[in-house]
Parts: C-alpha cells; sequence; structure tokens
C-alpha cells in the first residue's frame, strides 16, 4: 500500500509503503445451522434445567483457590482436600494465618500440590494487598493473580458472579472440535468460537451442558452416543450408534 503524504528529498510526492495490518485468522464454521444450535441446547436445558459446577465453594474466594486446585486434577479429588481446607480457612486472611506449610498439607492428595500451596498463598498476598481482600469481577484483573489464567477466571466470572463467559476445558475443547459445533486449534479459538455460535439466552449455562455432557455422554475414549439426547442432530464421525444426522436443517416443529 502507497501513502502518498510524504515527500521524497526532491519535494516531489513519494510513494511510502505502509505495512499492511496482519489479517486475523477466519474461525472455522459451526457444522451446524443456527436452528440445529438452538436445538441441540434446547435440549441440554430440558436434560439439566439447573446445570451445576462440582467444585465444591463457599465464596468467591474458595471458588478461585478450587479452580486454581483442580489444574489436572479431578473434582472429586478437590473437593476431598479442600473440605477441610475451606472450613478452616475460607478467606485470603485466613489463609495467610495458615500459611504455605500448613496449606500443603491439606491439599496433598492433589497432582502439583507445593507448587499450588505456594500460589495459593501468592493469590491471598495479592488479594488482601492489592483488592482489598476481595475477589475482583474482571478478567484483567484474575489473571494476574498468581496461578489464575484465562480458563479459571471464565469460571469465576461465571460462577461467582453470574457473567456468561465460556472456560474451555478438556471436554469442551473434545466436544467442540468432535461433533464440529465451534472447532478450532486452540483453546482461545474454540472459547471465541462457541462465544459467537451460542444463543445468547443459553450462553449462561452453556459451559456446564458442555462440561457435563462430556464428562457422562460425550466421553474421551468412547462417547455413550446410545443414551445421548442429540445423537440425532450430531454429525460427529466418531458417533457409535446409527441414528443419522439430518441432511437438512430441522423443521421449525421439531425445533420448538
Ligand atoms: S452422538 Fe455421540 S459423538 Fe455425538 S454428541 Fe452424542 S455422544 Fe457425542
Amino acid at each position: 500500500m502507497q501513502n502518498p503524504k510524504f515527500k521524497n528529498a526532491a519535494g516531489a510526492r513519494a510513494p511510502v509503503k505502509v505495512k499492511a495490518k496482519p489479517r486475523r485468522k477466519a474461525l472455522q464454521r459451526s457444522k451446524y445451522s443456527k436452528d440445529e444450535v438452538r436445538e441441540i441446547f434446547r435440549r441440554f436445558s430440558v436434560q439439566r434445567p439447573e446445570p451445576k459446577g462440582e467444585l465444591a465453594h463457599v465464596n468467591p474466594f474458595t471458588l478461585v483457590v478450587a479452580v486454581a486446585l483442580s489444574a489436572q486434577a479431578t473434582d472429586v479429588g478437590v473437593n476431598k482436600a479442600t473440605k477441610e481446607l475451606f472450613r478452616v480457612a475460607d478467606t485470603p486472611e485466613k489463609m495467610l494465618a495458615l500459611g504455605e506449610a500448613k496449606v500443603g498439607d491439606y491439599i496433598r492428595t492433589i497432582g502439583l500440590w507445593r507448587n499450588k500451596a505456594k500460589n495459593v498463598i501468592a493469590l491471598s498476598h495479592k488479594l488482601v494487598d492489592e483488592f482489598g481482600g476481595e475477589v475482583p469481577r474482571t478478567r484483567e484483573e484474575l489473571v494476574t493473580l498468581p496461578g489464575v489464567g484465562r480458563k479459571t477466571a471464565n469460571v469465576v466470572m461465571s460462577m461467582a458472579f453470574g457473567i456468561p463467559t465460556m472456560a474451555v476445558d478438556t471436554h469442551i475443547f473434545r466436544i467442540a472440535n468432535r461433533i464440529g459445533l465451534a472447532p478450532g486449534k486452540t483453546p482461545d479459538e474454540v472459547e471465541e468460537n462457541l462465544m459467537r455460535t451460542i444463543p445468547d439466552d443459553y450462553l449462561f449455562h452453556a459451559h456446564h451442558w458442555l462440561i457435563l455432557h462430556g464428562r457422562y455422554t460425550c466421553k474421551a475414549r468412547k462417547p455413550e452416543c446410545e443414551i445421548c439426547v442429540i445423537a440425532d442432530i450430531c454429525k460427529s464421525k466418531e458417533k457409535t450408534c446409527d441414528i443419522p444426522a439430518p441432511l437438512v436443517e430441522l423443521p421449525a416443529q421439531v425445533i420448538g
């Protein structure tokens, strides 16, 4: 591209090359029409009207800690360890009073516990020093806490403050790509694609619906398609039952 504003040494207008802005990579399209996506989430909403996260917590602070501890660990394992921990320390101040060694004792059954105990103390410090002991509400602030990445921040925003977000965990990443709902090469791509694909009125619970669907039905090794509520809509090549995917968009009366 040339910018005619600039003059050369002789004073004449000289072409100056202006670097073109790098083009944003286009997201891959969903395999489903708008009506099909709406029908998928309508069925999830009937199956689980009030989906809940399975990480035990008593306030936003314990939620941040629980989510940070859950990296590469199961919710059941984290809940077992935090049951006693949160009984004695449910605020950053109490966590600091407990100290890193004792926090470590409580969470010893969780993988990477040494590092996680360090992070729990460091994030408690930061909350007390910079946020008046309160958990901040924005993603920008949340990710400044030690041990808190974008996924944890999204979970906290949604579960603690009711802000619709899409925290892409291993289940959501698998489903989005396996069935072609919102394909993407990275969790960030899948997150952006899902936020664009899912109808606004289903967005708030979508995160939990997809996680629970991945945990109990569309499992990693062998999806249980025979009991899947969206089997007749699903266009995955990995589908193991013989219900065909629709060749055309669902008729209005099915969509309801
Ligand atoms: S039909 Fe099978 S592959 Fe498709 S969403 Fe259901 S469980 Fe997953």
